[in-house]
């Protein structure tokens, strides 16, 4: 297989239509049958025509399946795109429908959508440790590593061996680790999925989600089901997203290098700040032997502070000069947030910080600023 970033610029070439080197803007909601060649709704085994062939752009459309070209190269699999990072979470639900599943610290939308399908549904939800008590085969474990909004990570194959042991799944959430830094496959996932509107998306302007399964049949089935749910990408977004892995690696990369020496300046820095700054977190400051083996190619780009009272964060996040403060992560521009401000389970003094393009020795030297004015 070619490298990332050639499989980024190259990965979709097959899927060209014209001649155009960037692949058009198709606003299409409906595209011609070719009356040449009418084959009826029942004489089709699947769905796989329609990505020559496009029909309604709800059921697939052409930069749609470029993009499913490229991650399912990128991620090993075959991968649905879908209009968010919980539409591919509502897709993995609906298809494999467990009775029970169990979850730890993780996106709180995916714990809304299991709240969804508890009222409804009669669904149930264990926490992580309840695994060998309740799991059941056809149960569904989902495991976000690394984790929101700390950056850590958890051990993937240790809940692999502990889903499989009860015939349970194991989903793996890598929104936070895309790859090149993590492959979950490589720990005994059963599912991937992926937040595209943070890294893949990259510049805070779209919404998607990518599922990823081993297997042709389960994808051309969950596929199907996409059609039902009503939640493919829309044609705009899937051409700003085509647009954006094609700087992707390079993003990736940097963003993570930055964050780790970041988190670096923080960490030998501490006693400066004693007086503002707690604790800690990152994945680069994990000692655990699966860490590195996991983040095998760099650590997340998002790591947490906190602060020694909330007045302090409130104060920290408006003396910065280049983060801005505001909510979600992964873009090129760095952001910090006050996760009070958007969580209320979480640590009242805790700041989320997402590392984007800019210069580490720019964002040390801003962070280094805020720091010291509340410091003195
Ligand atoms: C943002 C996020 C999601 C949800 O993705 P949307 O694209 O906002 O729907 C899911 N998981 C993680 C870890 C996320 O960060």
């Amino acid at each position: 297989m070619v490298e990332l970033q050639t499989l980024l610029l190259h990965g979709d070439d097959s899927n060209n239509r014209v001649t155009d080197v960037v692949p058009p803007i198709n606003v299409a909601t409906t595209f011609r049958y070719d009356n040449d060649n009418l084959i009826p709704w029942k004489d089709r085994d699947n769905c796989d025509f329609m990505d020559e062939f496009p029909v309604y752009s709800r059921l697939g459309h052409p930069n749609g399946v470029r993009l499913e070209s490229i991650f399912s190269q990128m991620l090993d699999g075959y991968a649905i795109i879908y209009s968010s990072g919980l539409g591919a979470f509502l897709g993995a639900m609906v298809h494999f429908n467990p009775k029970r599943i169990f979850m730890g610290q993780c996106y709180h939308g995916c714990r809304g959508i299991i709240g969804l399908l508890k009222r409804n549904y009669g669904v149930q939800s264990f926490n992580l440790e309840d695994i060998e008590e309740h799991a059941e085969k056809g149960d569904l474990v989902h495991l976000e590593s690394p984790v929101n909004p700390f950056g850590t990570c958890l051990d993937i194959a240790d809940y692999s061996r502990r889903a499989h042991a009860k015939g349970a799944l194991l989903m793996v959430d890598s929104t936070f680790a895309p790859p090149p830094l993590q492959d979950a496959w490589d720990f005994g996932a059963d599912v991937v999925m992926h937040s595209a509107t943070k890294y893949f998306g990259g510049h805070s302007d779209l919404l998607s989600g990518v599922l990823v399964v081993k297997d042709k049949e389960s994808a051309s089935k969950i596929k199907e089901d996409r059609i039902y749910l009503g939640n493919n990408i829309a044609n705009l977004e899937s051409y700003l997203l085509l647009r954006s892995l094609r700087t992707y690696e390079m993003r990736i990369m940097k963003q993570s290098e930055s964050a780790t020496k970041i988190v670096q300046y923080l960490y030998q820095h501490r006693d400066e700040y004693s007086k503002v700054l707690g604790k800690i977190y990152h994945s680069s400051l994990q000692s655990e032997t699966f860490v590195k083996k996991q983040l095998r190619g760099g650590n997340c780009p998002v790591f947490s502070i906190t602060l020694k009272s909330e007045e302090l964060c409130k104060r920290f996040c408006g003396l910065l000069k280049y983060f801005q403060h505001a909510t979600s992560l992964g873009g090129v521009e760095s952001l910090v947030e006050w996760r009070a401000m958007s969580d209320s389970s979480i640590d009242q003094c805790l700041i989320r910080v997402s590392i984007g393009c800019e210069s580490a020795t720019d964002l040390i030297e801003d962070m280094a600023n805020a720091l010291k004015r509340l410091q003195n």
